[in-house]
């Protein structure tokens, strides 16, 4: 084999398996793989879905290939379009957010504690990005510096180090958070009338402040058991805020609930009854309220410092943007 077929490599060390008809390859940037010598036709000439996701196969060598597999390409993966589909471009991120956000999750896969420099060899490591040449690996790492996730040297070296700054820890520790795209935030809270204008001047009317749909379970029509949109409402939630006045069950049910998937909760509670608050929730900082404009001062307060505006990070970091002012 004169070129690597992934990614055109110059004469990769590559052997002959006895039946003759399989390569074992080594490549410095696909890694170790193994393909079949019909695979191997397919590359000469490029066609077909082929031609535009080469590099897509070089990036799952490698990726295989630093956890220790090795990639086995036959003319089945090379031919059969739903087969590359199901086996090679699942594992890609397709959009480009979704790849910046990757290349940022490899940097930290690769930085052993904060303030680690990480070196990049841009000959070689670009399919370890998904990137289609060191072109695009360098376009992706100037964007994640301009939005402030990443600092290098400034050298123009083929070794590039770069290092990741605390809001790039911070984009990639929301990123591990369920339901990190989400703009709902679920309102658990006591069905009572007294409780009608909190919600609806309290909470609700911060809608438009912060950008999260509040949903209140009552809200909707159902015709099966609630418990199960309660749960599956709250699933699909970004947080939960928790209204314990009136200290019903359900509320420190759903509250609870959420917890346990990992979801923030805002717990809320009437300054009157604070100190009848659940032994077990007294720890959790409330936010206590008098007025509902109290409330609805307070509690947007609260969900700007600890989950930020609905689809806010995203935004952000979304390319061709400017970063957030600091
Ligand atoms: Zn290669």
């Amino acid at each position: 084999m004169d070129k690597c077929a992934l990614c055109g490599w110059d004469d990769p060390p590559c052997t002959e398996f006895s039946n003759r008809d399989v390569y074992h390859v080594q490549c410095p940037r696909c890694g170790e793989y193994v393909i079949t010598d019909e695979a191997l036709l397919d590359f000469d000439p490029l066609t077909g879905f082929l031609k535009e996701n080469r590099h897509l196969l070089s990036a799952v060598a490698r990726r295989s290939w630093i956890h220790k597999n090795r990639l086995r390409i036959d003319s089945k993966l090379t031919e059969d379009g739903s087969e590359f589909k199901a086996k090679i471009l699942s594992q890609c991120p397709q959009r480009t957010q979704e790849k910046a956000d990757y290349i940022l999750s490899h940097i930290v896969e690769r930085s052993s504690h904060p303030g680690d420099w990480v070196i990049i060899d841009m000959a070689n490591d670009y399919p370890l990005f998904f990137c289609r040449n060191r072109e695009e690996l360098s376009y992706f790492l100037q964007f994640l510096k301009n939005t402030g996730h990443i600092r290098d040297t400034g050298e123009m070296t083929p070794r590039k180090r770069v290092l990741l700054e605390p809001e790039g820890w911070r984009r990639v520790e929301d990123m591990q958070r369920p339901n990190f795209e989400s703009k709902q935030a679920f309102v658990a809270m006591w069905f009572d009338g007294q409780l009608d204008s909190a919600f609806r001047d309290g909470i609700l009317a911060l809608e438009n402040d912060t950008g999260f749909r509040m949903l209140r379970i009552d809200m909707k029509q159902f015709n099966e058991k609630i418990c199960d949109h309660i749960i599956a409402e709250i699933r699909r939630s970004r947080f939960v805020i928790a209204d314990v006045t009136g200290h019903r069950q359900g509320v420190y049910f759903e509250a609870g609930y959420a917890m346990g998937l990992g979801l923030p909760v805002i717990w809320t509670c009437h300054e009157n009854q604070v100190k009848e608050c659940h032994f077990d929730t007294r720890q959790y900082n409330h936010v206590t309220w008098k007025t509902v404009e109290e409330l609805r001062e307070k509690l947007k307060d609260r969900i700007l410092a600890t989950i930020g505006r609905a689809g806010e990070a995203a935004r952000s970091n979304r390319l061709g943007e400017e970063a957030r002012p600091a």
